[in-house]
């Protein structure tokens, strides 16, 4: 007899990382409902790409929430939908404490009182500030540098709270940097406006943009600027695949980082990007941004053990060539 798997709630599935996990919650057999208030997130990578169920709306209105809640049987839920712009949070810190915190509780209120208990919720390593020991673990002191990951490191207190109140289970993702694109070119990362490296590198390339600011040179490391652990956006997707699992099957509140384990630099970002694209990329050496830590690398030992969870495209060489078919895709 044909098993039908479980319905999941995915907000923010119109979004970057979103949309990558409802494709992979597709390929696993789920079923999926896309919650997207489309302030950022892209209608047609649900509709025409995706064609799953797409629910317009936001994580911060109640009634659209116990709607969905009543109109399908949702076994879990995985909540993207979040303002993600480190910069745009200092300046307006309250956009982010309003969406992504206060949204958040309302999601969680209206998830208890529907009996939906399990959810799967990306964080980010910017909860642990500066790095005091690289790779970092999962029990790392944090400190949030900027309103953005006080919000995230919020909303993980949140979550342990609601477990121990209301025993909703939840499974943090600590993502460190998030790059590269589904092979297919179809979904991929376009944010407005862009400010992560990879993407910036791949426009320069294309033309849009005349150069490529290195945001740093003197740093103590080997070519003198910042070293990143990139993360193939298909590993993040896959790993919130065993978070649901592992949850479906009554796993208990769980914590871990995700990362592919390898430091690369900027220069190794831009000048494998030269050798992806055969594309000549300006460089211009500029001074380093505030906040940036020289290296932020992560340890992913815990999911490895417990979720069994490896990145299986830790390949930077990989990364900038997926992310490389969707930008030329996507800007035809
Ligand atoms: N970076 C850069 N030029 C840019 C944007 C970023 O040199 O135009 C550097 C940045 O200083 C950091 C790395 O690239 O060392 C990754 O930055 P990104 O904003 O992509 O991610 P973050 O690590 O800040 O989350």
């Amino acid at each position: 007899m044909l098993q039908v798997k479980p319905t999941i709630l995915v907000t923010g599935g119109a979004g970057y990382i979103g949309s990558h996990t409802v494709l992979a919650l597709q390929k696993a057999g789920y079923e999926v409902i896309v919650l997207d208030n489309l302030v950022h997130g892209h209608r047609e990578f649900v509709e025409d790409i995706l064609q799953v169920e797409l629910v317009v709306g936001d994580i911060g209105d109640r009634p659209t929430l116990d709607k969905i809640f009543a109109t399908y049987t949702i076994a879990a839920v995985a909540h993207f939908a979040a303002y993600i712009a480190v910069g745009e949070s200092v300046d307006n810190p309250a956009k982010y404490y309003r969406n992504n915190i206060t949204g958040t509780l309302t999601l969680l209120e209206a998830m208890v009182a529907a009996n939906v208990k399990k959810l799967v919720f990306p964080s980010t390593c910017a909860i642990y500030g500066m790095p005091k020991q690289v790779p970092m673990t999962e029990d790392h002191p944090q400190n949030p540098l900027n309103p953005y990951a006080t919000s995230k490191s919020v909303m993980e207190r949140m979550l342990a709270d609601f477990d121990r109140a209301y025993n909703l289970r939840s499974i943090i993702f600590r993502f460190f940097n998030a790059a590269g694109a589904n092979p297919d070119g179809l979904l991929g990362e376009d944010h407005h406006p862009e400010t992560h490296l990879i993407p910036l590198v791949l426009l320069t390339a294309l033309g849009k943009r005349d150069s490529i600011a290195i945001l740093g040179t003197d740093y103590a490391t080997p070519d003198g600027t910042c070293l990143r652990d990139y993360i193939h956006v298909a590993d993040l997707a896959h790993a919130h695949i065993l978070g649901i699992e592992y949850l479906l099957q009554g796993g208990k509140s769980e914590i871990f980082n995700l990362g592919n384990g390898n430091g690369f630099s900027v220069r190794q970002v831009i000048e494998t990007a030269q050798q992806v694209t055969q594309k000549p990329i300006k460089t211009l050496e500029c001074d380093r941004r505030p906040g940036d830590a020289p290296i932020l690398v992560g340890s992913s030992e815990k999911a490895r053990a417990i979720l069994g969870w490896s990145a299986q495209y830790p390949d930077l060489k990989k990364i900038i060539t997926d992310a490389w078919q969707w930008h030329q895709h996507r800007h035809r």
